[in-house]
């Protein structure tokens, strides 16, 4: 019998949709010339490229001009934010707010622009994972030039209070930043509506496909260029633009966006289904806010094991998962964003993340729900730390 084998890793990357897949081929084989120049075969890949910027622009309640496409979600992230440092630099405004749990393509940049001589404020975003506008609007200060501050996360997948973080930072006259490459595709996102002068968001978390991400930016917000050379995307980045991958991410969206009430009602239900599945195994938590959340991510801590192994053993018996970003792995510090929950470290360890999605089954979530009790207890069972903690040597902390 053909073992089931479940990608549960979505937040890590996703398929490409047939839609999307089937959306990129004439940009390979008949529509491939160069957007910038002057013939009929370049002309119509201009063709191509203008429509998925309007394609994007109307899903975001954009406007095509404020639409910049990028090779990745980080490099958004990066341009947005030297961006606004570099205004605010000029007008001598060096303070920065973020928060502590951001993806690193925001806290690395960050880190450099302190270097520069810029001030960080990281603020807490306590036990649920989720930073609150009135601590916001207390780090305000005369000389902040931006507020970055991620719409959802990428670890624990809770929601962060967007609207009300654009209200006050409109109210206050600083540039807002949201780092939206969790949220994009997987719940409602209108610029307007939210007030967001920039917004970042990436292809492959979506259906679409790897190496390209998009930066929108308000109109009269003038960005400073990652890249020289060319004048695409406006002279603002260089580079000949790649229109298969923007073709693919601008239908992957289109998709997404005009089954977000459905998807999100599915996802959610597999999500419940699966926490409560989960939440019965002795000595764990659920990381992050109960129910403020993207439908599809879920984070465990498990005491007393390790959760690289578990991730090991989940492959072996059908599961794709993560125990954190995809971008820390390899690296045997504990997650970031679990420490700045407040967890201690030998919590943190022992982390799981599950992150699904619309090609995700019921039984799919069954197998889940079905082999990760089994593998958590048999990694204890080998734990010297558990064995202590079972003999009452050391206290459970959950
Ligand atoms: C994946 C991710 C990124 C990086 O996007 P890439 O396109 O992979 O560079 C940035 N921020 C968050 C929250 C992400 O989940």
């Amino acid at each position: 019998m053909k073992i089931m084998y479940v990608y549960a890793d979505n937040a890590a990357t996703t398929c490409v949709s047939p839609v999307a897949a089937e959306a990129m081929i004439p940009c390979f084989t008949k529509v491939y010339g160069n957007p910038s120049t002057f013939h009929s075969v370049g002309q119509k890949a201009a063709e191509y490229l203008e429509n998925a910027r309007d394609t994007v622009a109307k899903l975001l309640n954009a406007d095509a001009k404020e639409i910049y496409f990028t090779a990745s979600g980080s490099e958004a992230d990066n341009q947005a934010i030297r961006s606004a440092a570099f205004l605010g630099g000029k007008k001598g405004k060096r303070h920065i707010i973020s928060t502590q749990f951001e993806h690193h393509a925001v806290l690395h940049t960050l880190d450099k622009l302190k270097k520069e001589g810029f001030e960080v404020t990281l603020l807490d975003v306590h036990k649920k994972g989720i930073v609150t506008p009135e601590e916001i609007a207390s780090a305000i200060r005369e000389d902040t030039c931006l507020v970055t501050i991620m719409f959802a996360n990428n670890e624990i997948g809770t929601l962060q209070p967007i609207s009300e973080i654009g209200a006050l930072c409109q109210e206050r006259g600083v540039l807002f930043h949201t780092d939206a490459v969790q949220a994009v595709g997987h719940v409602p996102v209108d610029v307007k509506a939210i007030q967001i002068d920039m917004l970042s968001l990436s292809g492959h978390k979506f259906h679409g496909p790897k190496g390209v991400g998009a930066l929108y930016v308000r109109q009269g917000i003038p960005l400073i260029n990652l890249i020289e050379g060319g004048q695409q995307e406006r002279g603002k980045r260089a580079g000949t633009e790649n229109v298969p991958g923007i073709v693919g991410m601008a239908a992957a969206l289109e998709e997404s966006v005009a089954h977000l009430d459905e998807n999100i009602k599915k996802v959610t239900a597999l999500r419940e289904k699966l926490i409560i599945g989960l939440e019965g195994i002795p000595h764990s938590c659920l990381n992050g806010d109960r129910n403020q959340r993207v439908p599809g991510t879920v984070n465990f801590c498990f005491e007393g094991i390790e959760g690289e192994s578990l991730l090991l053993l989940l492959d072996e018996k059908g599961v794709a998962a993560s125990s954190g970003s995809a971008c820390t792995s390899g690296s045997l510090d504990p997650s970031h964003v679990l420490l700045a929950l407040g967890l201690p470290h030998e919590i943190a360890h022992g982390s799981l993340r599950l992150s699904i999605g619309e090609y995700n089954t019921e039984a799919e979530i069954d197998h889940i729900i079905q082999v990760v009790p089994g593998v958590v207890q048999r990694l204890r069972d080998m734990s010297p730390v558990w064995d202590k903690l079972e003999k009452g040597e050391q206290a459970h902390l959950i």
